[in-house]
């Protein structure tokens, strides 16, 4: 067990957030904060830039709320990958600052078991299935042999890059994924015998993976041929949850197992958690999904899968604590129950 509590340094992308578990492994909220461009995408060196800026008020505010002296801190965790250069290097440097000041060990974790181990602590799920959605990551994981191993991924771009590129071509600044929902809902309530025919959208399933950019594109056309904005909304959403449900349906068939969880941003969306647990309900299966907190990039997940980590006897010397920022899924060796 970790001696003291551990604190997580999450820099994978535009969010730099400092998280807590106890020693216990129990978790704490963080704190969080996020670069919102207001036009046009994340770019990495603004987003390392808005980190470096915000980190040290983070993390005393961090501290502060949880009444905690540095010298509690017992081990520094940080996302060693997959992510943007620019902005994982600022995590890393953060990370290891700090634990060469404070004397504690250093570990470095990938970002994607993170979400998963996350969702198993919050949901107390044992062996899910993980739909992972988030900004820019599409993938449907499961645990075999001691790996997650990506059963199925995004061959372009993850599903809430496609929302948040759609809502900016009609004007909506970053992240749209949510404002896409909230016109989704508006145009079902207004409409409430809403049909898809004549708002059909490319089939985004190809085999095991999923492809977005094809949607986006197609959406695009919708609105520019007059079909109201909102109704494109409530079709883009349906058709492109729809693909990952599907995957994720898929998983579940062909390894056994009996249990989604949703992890990521775009698991923020009901609708997608509602037609996740429809489709479990179906197969006798049951949905998870961790509180919203928890669903997007925070570093009380990298804090918890550096508990972990530890506790199974792994940390990470300053020689090997470079950023990999094309770490996979499968790279991690998960050796915890
Ligand atoms: P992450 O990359 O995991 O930090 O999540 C950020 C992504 O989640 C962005 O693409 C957002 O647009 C998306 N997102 C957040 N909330 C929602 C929502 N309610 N519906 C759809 N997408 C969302
Ligand atoms: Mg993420």
């Amino acid at each position: 067990m970790a001696d003291g509590w551990i604190l997580g340094i999450e820099s994978t992308a535009h969010t730099l957030s400092f998280g807590l578990v106890d020693a216990t492994g129990s978790p704490r909220p963080s704190c969080t904060d996020t670069l919102r461009p207001t036009e046009g995408g994340i770019h990495p060196r603004e987003a390392a830039d808005h980190h470096v800026e915000v980190s040290s008020h983070l993390l005393k505010k961090l501290l502060a709320d949880n009444n905690l002296k540095p010298s509690e801190i017992g081990a520094v965790s940080y996302s060693q990958g997959p992510g943007m250069g620019a902005c994982l290097r600022t995590g890393a440097a953060a990370a290891r600052s700090i634990s060469t000041y404070l004397g504690v060990p250093l570990v470095g974790v990938n970002h994607c078991v993170a979400h998963i181990e996350i969702g198993r602590e919050q949901c107390g799920c044992k062996d899910p299935i993980l739909l992972y959605v988030s900004g820019g990551n599409t993938q449907v994981i499961a645990r075999l042999d001691g790996r997650y191993r990506v059963l199925g991924e995004t061959l372009d771009i993850g599903i809430g890059n496609m929302l948040d590129k759609f809502a900016r071509n009609h004007g909506i600044p970053f992240p749209g994924g949510p404002v896409i929902e909230k016109h989704a809902l508006e145009w079902l309530e207004n409409n409430p015998n809403s049909s898809l025919q004549g708002l059909e959208l490319p089939y985004a399933v190809h085999g095991m993976d999923l492809a977005f950019s094809g949607l986006m594109s197609a959406a695009n056309k919708l609105v520019s041929e007059g079909k109201p904005f909102a109704a494109v909304c409530w079709s883009l959403q349906e058709h492109a949850f729809a693909a990952c449900v599907e995957v994720a349906e898929r998983a579940l068939a062909h390894t056994g197992k009996a249990e989604i969880l949703l992890g990521g941003g775009v698991a923020c969306n009901q609708r997608l958690r509602d037609m996740s647990a429809l489709m479990c309900e179906e197969r006798m299966a049951e949905s998870f999904c961790p509180p919203r907190m928890y669903c997007i990039d925070n570093g009380t997940m990298i804090a918890r899968l550096g508990w972990l980590e530890i506790g199974y006897g792994r940390t990470t010397t300053l020689a090997s604590s470079g950023i990999d920022q094309e770490m996979r899924t499968d790279q991690t060796p998960v050796v915890w129950p």
